[in-house]
């Protein structure tokens, strides 16, 4: 049989719904699963759909008018488009369809720490970089004759940085230059702060290199809903829609409804989401920056804030810092190993204002103890 690495944000945050389901006071740091009421937009469309009570099988790519209204929203044409059961399948799926065994995929650390394993379950070599911005130079520098591809993080998760036009220009150059393809996960970009948010669908010079994901789950904040959206020349979205034919099937009609009810109303749900999430952001920077000596800044994008261990005066490595926290306090944050950069933690900041400010204070009384 084969063996997996268990995604641990998805690991962690299951722990923390069944310890609330439970009853168990939690302090809950752990996934990016922005914890709002869905916008109405979303659940008319899908109440209004559902009232046919028909269950087909949906199409395979997506249904239509989802494909053209996600080709306008991610910058391509409707046939670049194929809808997939969340982001992180679309990524899955690109390379299960680009990659042979042992071609090497070059990813900057700090990564999200699904990046690597997929990269591996599809028979790749994930190459990590380290770079809190990846330049085009570091391309060059890492890339071997067995590099396939670069898997691109804008706005990154974990640390909310986002990249400017000119440095995804360089990236973007510099991979084709290389002959690499690039997967872009721009599944934040509605969720920046500060700065505006560039997508590498953008530069249509490099577009035959360029696969963009994207996703309902952060943007829309419908996570249990699994839809994403993959973008790519036509060739690629062809063969990863076979892949669906022998996969998934396609995508649930409901999730497709609700991200169709999202995309309707774009402007309306994206602000939505993103001022409930903004005022989050800055409620834990400033009660953390109230609670501790060492001050963070506020992430540009995303949903974290990547804080060093130093921060906390502990001499624990980030793993043990972090399940000490959980054994002894029930505070869950991820250990900034599964990021690939175990000099600090990663805090969630997506769930409502009075748990931030409740579990940074038993923080620092944890902190304090350990
Ligand atoms: N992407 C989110 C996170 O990093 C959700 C969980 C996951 O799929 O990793 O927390």
């Amino acid at each position: 049989m084969k063996t997996f690495t268990p995604s641990r944000t998805v690991q962690i945050h299951g722990l923390a719904q069944k310890k609330r389901s439970l009853g168990e006071k939690i302090y809950n740091f752990s996934a990016g699963d922005p914890l709002i009421k869905v916008h109405p937009s979303i659940t008319d469309r899908i109440k209004k759909e559902l009232s046919s009570n028909e269950f087909p099988y949906p199409p395979l790519k997506g249904l239509a008018e989802l494909r053209e209204k996600a080709a306008a929203w991610m910058g391509w044409n409707m046939e670049n488009i194929i809808v997939t059961p969340g982001g992180k399948f679309a990524i899955y799926a690109a390379c299960t369809v680009l990659l042979e065994p042992q071609d090497e995929v070059l990813i900057a650390a700090p990564y999200w720490g699904s990046f690597p394993e997929i990269v591996k379950i599809a028979g790749g070599e994930p190459i990590i970089i380290p770079a809190k911005k990846i330049t085009g130079k570091d391309l060059r520098l890492h890339a071997s004759k067995k590099t396939k591809m670069l898997i691109f993080n804008n706005a990154c998760n974990p640390t909310g940085t986002l990249y400017n036009r000119e440095e995804i220009g360089d990236i973007l150059q510099t991979a084709q230059s290389l002959g690499l393809t690039v997967i872009s996960d721009e599944v934040y970009s509605e969720l920046v702060y500060e700065g505006a948010f560039v997508s590498a669908a953008e530069f249509n010079e490099y577009k035959e290199n360029v696969i963009t994901i994207q996703s309902g789950s952060k943007s829309f904040a419908m996570p249990g809903c699994r839809i994403g959206f993959l973008g790519a020349p036509a060739k690629i979205a062809e063969t990863v829609s076979l892949l669906q034919s022998q996969s998934t099937t396609g995508t649930s009609l409901p999730s497709q409804w609700g991200a169709l009810g999202a995309l309707d109303n774009k402007e309306s749900v994206t602000r939505y989401v993103r001022d409930a999430m903004k005022k989050r952001r800055d409620h834990f920077v400033r009660t953390f920056n109230r609670l501790f000596d060492d001050k963070i800044e506020a992430p540009a994008s995303a949903l974290y804030a990547f804080v060093p261990l130093s921060h906390f005066k502990t001499s624990l490595n980030s793993v043990d810092f972090c399940e000490k926290l959980l054994d002894k306090y029930n505070i869950l944050i991820v250990p900034g190993s599964v990021f690939g950069d175990g000099s600090a933690v990663r805090f969630s900041f997506a769930e409502e204002e009075k748990m931030i400010v409740d579990g940074l204070e038993a923080l620092k009384k944890a902190a304090e103890a350990l």
